[in-house]
């Protein structure tokens, strides 16, 4: 990405997020033309990443389709002109108001998660005099090897459907007269870099369709979720996904019929190096062991490194290449011991009033703020 030059930096007051929409576009580019290995693929952007309004409009410029997990989530991709037909709600929790906003707005699939969900849904789509166009989230039990609280695919998750119910939930959801089943969807998880984790998943479905063809029912929409990890240790070197490399895992290991679809929900790929998190150094502090570098950035702008351990490369602007180099500890000021950034960096070193970048901030960075210590939340600003 490139990072905000000086002039840029005078008109911004921080902590606040930089996005730069120029890679933002690239990344968008890519995805389109990797997911073109196969006419039968659609590219679906999952909002909960990263649901800025002027980003939503820009991806959807690029006529991906929208992944939600709330009925917030869907208002906000209708606001930004989602096609509604390309709009699919996930998630374990809807509720009423959640599930009537999508019935009224015709989105295209709700990717149900419960038995239970299940019948609500038929039941306010018959109250509605609708037909809810639904996927069944099945829990395929593969182990994505990410962080535990990304990891979505496992028995032991709240997530989606167990293979030992699907029959019978996909036998009810046929029964239902306000449902169409047009699918099934999956999700495994999070910052995946390991792709033989999504062949493990093709092998999954693969065994799945072929089960349900044998007793005559037939999915005209597979959807495999998002996942597909970044570069957090070296985002500069790769600032786009391998997107190619992704989509062929599906294309040579996914056995899909003429007349199927495959949806993919990518979040984190799409925005993630697109965002920097640009802060203030407020102090440096010299500890006995330590050297830390307080800055006005904290836990409640990025909660990803408290939250998951999660690490981020960290640059400082506008440094002369030439300075000497210090081994920090970056932390925020929030009043929480997990509120570190990173330990032990060697930077350039740090002044008072010194920017630094936060990188790969892009993806459940700004989405996530909070305003723990009544702080206030992060600004934002756009290369354009
Ligand atoms: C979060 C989520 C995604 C997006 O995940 P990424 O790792 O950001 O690609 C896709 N689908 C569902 C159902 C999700 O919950």
């Amino acid at each position: 990405m490139k990072l905000p030059d000086d002039r840029q930096l005078e008109h911004i007051a921080t902590p606040a997020y930089y996005y730069d929409t120029v890679l933002l576009r690239a990344t968008l580019q890519a995805v389109v033309e990797a997911a073109a290995v196969d006419p039968r693929y659609r590219v679906h952007y999952a909002i909960k990443a990263n649901p800025r309004s002027r980003l939503l409009e820009i991806i959807k410029g690029y006529r991906l389709g929208a992944d939600c997990v709330s009925g917030n989530e869907v208002k906000a991709a209708l606001a930004a002109e989602f096609t509604p037909k390309k709009i699919f709600f996930a998630g374990v929790g809807k509720t009423d108001d959640d599930i009537l906003t999508g019935l009224r707005a015709g989105i295209g699939c709700f990717n149900v998660e419960s038995e239970q969900e299940l019948i609500v849904i038929d039941r306010l789509a018959r109250q509605e005099n609708l037909i809810a166009e639904i996927a069944l989230r099945v829990n395929p039990e593969i182990d994505a090897h990410t962080h535990r609280y990304i990891t979505t695919g496992l028995s032991e998750n709240k997530f989606g459907i167990l293979l030992s119910q699907l029959d019978r939930i996909v036998d009810l959801a046929l029964s239902l007269k306000s449902c169409r089943l047009i699918g099934l969807h999956f999700h495994i998880g999070s910052q995946i870099r390991e792709l033989d984790c999504f062949k493990l998943l093709c092998d999954r479905i693969n065994d799945l369709t072929a089960h349900f063809g044998s007793k005559g029912i037939h999915f005209s929409s597979i959807n495999v979720g998002g996942g597909l990890g970044i570069n957090y240790d070296d985002p500069l070197g790769e600032p786009i996904p391998p997107f190619a490399e992704y989509f062929k895992v599906f294309h040579n290991n996914l056995r899909l019929s003429s007349d199927q679809t495959l949806h993919f929900e990518l979040g984190r790929s799409i925005v993630g190096q697109c965002g920097a998190l640009i802060s203030k150094v407020l102090y440096i502090k010299e500890g006995d062991t330590r050297r830390f570098a307080i800055i006005d950035a904290g836990m409640t702008d990025l909660i990803r490194p408290a939250l998951y351990q999660a690490t981020h490369s960290i640059v400082a602007l506008g440094k002369h290449p030439g300075a000497p180099i210090r081994k920090y500890d970056i932390v925020g000021p929030v009043c929480e011991s997990s509120d570190v950034f990173a330990t032990g960096v060697p930077m350039p070193e740090l002044q008072r009033g010194d920017y630094v970048a936060i990188l790969s901030a892009g993806a459940y960075g700004e989405a996530m703020a909070m305003r723990y210590n009544l702080r206030d939340l992060p600004g934002a600003f756009l290369s354009e």
